[in-house]
């Protein structure tokens, strides 16, 4: 296959699968984005071609370019892994760079990647589902393009379960606002996740009224819901000792 559109993951190397370790490994040429982790760039070799095509404020790469590129690539035999942060058809616009491959009648392959939806939140120890606490989860961007379709967040709200905002950062008062107007608490849990499974990992918890005036900074992945309360990282080895005590106490007492 001369072309892979391949999941990098949310940040930490350890978070590849092994398809796309071993793609990079074989690769001539690698294309990716801004949002690629740096650890995972540094397992690209040395004989492989780097080109970094992330949009950046100021510097906005034009989708058809990316795609002209791929192509072309292609076209040259290559084996070319193209790099996405994430998963790569998770508001990756891999869809429309797989479709651009097709059309120029090139073959391609799609390896998934852990999509920071999921990864961010259990970075934070928390669950996006949990039982008797949140029975579904909506992954939404809370950027809009011109001419995009609207995300009606006031019915979202009464949808119930978790919400995961990818890219909500500018908009998140006036997401926080609506969400209100549709029927969550004020004080429903809210968790942001900047940089996850990073060295720069940060996490904001607040209230969803308070969301607004949170200081976060991007890349965050935001979530709201109960389950944003949770903070099951907190691992203490004499608690968990304790609890694996008590755990097995229970399932002996159970059998
Ligand atoms: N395809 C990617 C998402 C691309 S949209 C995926 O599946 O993860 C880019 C958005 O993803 C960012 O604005 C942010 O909301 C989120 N994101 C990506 N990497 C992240 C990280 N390391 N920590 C927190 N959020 C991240």
């Amino acid at each position: 296959m001369s072309v892979a559109l391949v999941g990098a993951g949310p940040g930490d190397p350890d978070l590849l699968t092994i398809k796309a370790a071993r793609l990079l490994a074989a690769a001539d040429v690698v294309v990716h984005d801004a949002l690629v982790g740096d650890g995972v760039l540094a397992l690209i070799p040395e004989s492989a071609e780097r080109i970094d095509v992330g949009k950046r404020p100021g510097r906005p790469a034009s989708q058809e370019l990316i795609s002209a590129l791929l192509v072309e690539l292609g076209r040259q035999g290559k084996r070319v892994v193209r790099l996405k942060g994430g998963d790569p058809f998770v508001f990756g616009r891999g869809g429309e760079e797989a479709l651009a491959l097709r059309e120029a009648g090139l073959e391609f392959e799609v390896v998934p990647g852990i999509t920071s939806s999921i990864a961010a939140p259990a970075a934070a120890g928390i669950p996006v589902t949990h039982r008797s606490v949140s029975a579904a989860f909506t992954v939404v961007t809370g950027h809009r393009r011109p001419g995009e379709p609207n995300i009606d967040w006031r019915s979202l709200a009464k949808v119930g379960g978790t919400i995961v905002i990818l890219m909500g950062v500018a908009h998140r008062a006036a997401i926080a606002a609506e969400l209100i107007i549709g029927g969550l608490a004020t004080d429903t849990p809210v968790a942001a996740i900047q940089r996850a499974t990073t060295d720069q990992q940060e996490v904001v918890r607040c209230d969803l009224a308070d969301l607004g005036s949170a200081g976060i900074e991007s890349p965050a992945t935001i979530v709201i819901g109960a389950v944003a309360a949770f903070d099951l990282t907190a691992f203490d080895l004499t608690a968990a000792g304790t609890l694996r005590a008590t755990q097995s106490q229970q399932v002996i007492a159970a059998t």
